[in-house]
């Protein structure tokens, strides 16, 4: 079956910057899940999934404002928190991503400057104002059951679990 609205789909996915270097890959691993049409994908990638089905292989190359959104450049992007907030290494470095728990969930940061306790960081998505191209791989399409319509996201391998 073809990606539509109430489709549920697995994908795997690598990410590539506009010199063709490697970001990010799922490949080999778990495919990401989702459930179409519920904007619980970025919109480039699921406009570009629109139509396709299981074994479809793909490259899209996509502007900042469909993917991770473009940089916010003012003074409130940039802030100073505790070192010991930053989750994901043992030693900061500037240019290093950590991750902190905000209370809209938890979000990637960028450091700037670490001094002993504090660390200043950038709160824009690493991503955020690149062109990136996406190399995407379909591996499952199938109907959403009513019960991921009225959650509005897609259960089961890769999707949400309760
Ligand atoms: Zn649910």
């Amino acid at each position: 079956m073809q990606i539509t609205k109430d489709s549920v789909v697995q994908f795997n996915y690598t990410i590539l910057d506009e010199q063709g270097q490697k970001l990010e890959s799922n490949q080999g691993e778990t495919p990401v899940a989702y459930l179409h049409g519920h904007n619980n994908m970025m919109p480039g990638v699921e406009k570009a999934l629109e139509g396709k089905q299981a074994g479809d292989s793909f490259t899209v190359t996509l502007p900042p404002e469909e993917t991770y959104g473009v940089r916010n450049e003012s003074e409130e992007a940039i802030q100073r928190i505790p070192v010991k907030h930053l989750q994901g290494a043992k030693v900061w470095k500037p240019g290093m991503v950590a991750v902190v728990n905000t209370d809209k969930g938890q979000r990637q940061v960028t450091i700037i400057k670490k001094g002993q306790f504090m660390v200043t960081v950038d709160t824009n998505p690493p991503l955020a104002g690149k062109t990136l191209t996406f190399e995407l791989s379909v591996k499952e399409v199938r109907e959403a059951t009513a019960e991921e319509i009225s959650h509005g996201h897609a259960h089961g391998v890769g999707g949400h679990h309760h």
